[in-house]
């Protein structure tokens, strides 16, 4: 059993990360998405919304789980038997982040390799934070994320505009 772990703050999923998803499982027998809490960043959905975009979005992929985890991703790793950490790559700007990371990781556990794959062409431009920004402006992104997804968005930022107006 070649198990991936896929950690990321998921805020919210996107149509990148299933592309991501669906690209490990050609490579891994099962991929556990692992949400991050992540308050430092403020996220804009709880975490059980989180966790619950993802469980929906990823139903009918076998060997697809979702899950939350907190503290050090090696040590998560190492609990849930994984052997490699999965992680998405789409600009170089992404490379010296995820390089020091992966270094670091390794270097607090050298049977965890990290692994990285890149989106399809269409997602390379695609962030959560991008996804936020245009929907908080009133602007589709319909086809970037689970229609779930859209739906939330939309709703959430109607409670904001309503407070600014
Ligand atoms: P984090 O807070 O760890 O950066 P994200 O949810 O932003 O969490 O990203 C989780 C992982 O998914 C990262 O490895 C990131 O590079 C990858 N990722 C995010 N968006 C895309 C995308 N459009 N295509 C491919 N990988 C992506």
């Amino acid at each position: 059993m070649r198990r991936a772990i896929y950690p990321g703050t998921f805020d919210p999923l996107t149509n990148g990360h299933l592309d991501l998803i669906r690209r490990g499982l050609r490579i891994f027998d099962e991929i556990i998405i692992a949400v991050a809490p992540s308050l430092k960043k403020q996220p804009l959905f709880t975490l059980e919304e989180r966790l619950v975009f993802i469980k929906s979005a990823v139903k009918g992929l076998k060997g697809a789980k979702a899950s939350v985890f907190d503290g050090l991703l090696v040590e998560y790793v190492r609990k849930t038997k994984g052997i490699a950490i999965l992680r998405g790559l789409r600009f170089v700007s992404d490379f010296e982040y995820e390089l020091q990371i992966a270094l670091m990781n390794r270097r607090l556990n050298h049977n965890v390799e990290t692994v990285f794959m890149m989106p399809s062409e269409e997602y390379t431009f695609l962030t959560s934070s991008i996804i936020k920004e245009v929907t908080s402006f009133g602007g589709s992104v319909k086809g970037l994320v689970p229609e779930e997804v859209e739906k939330a968005l939309k709703e959430k930022y109607k409670d904001v505009k309503r407070i600014m107006e």
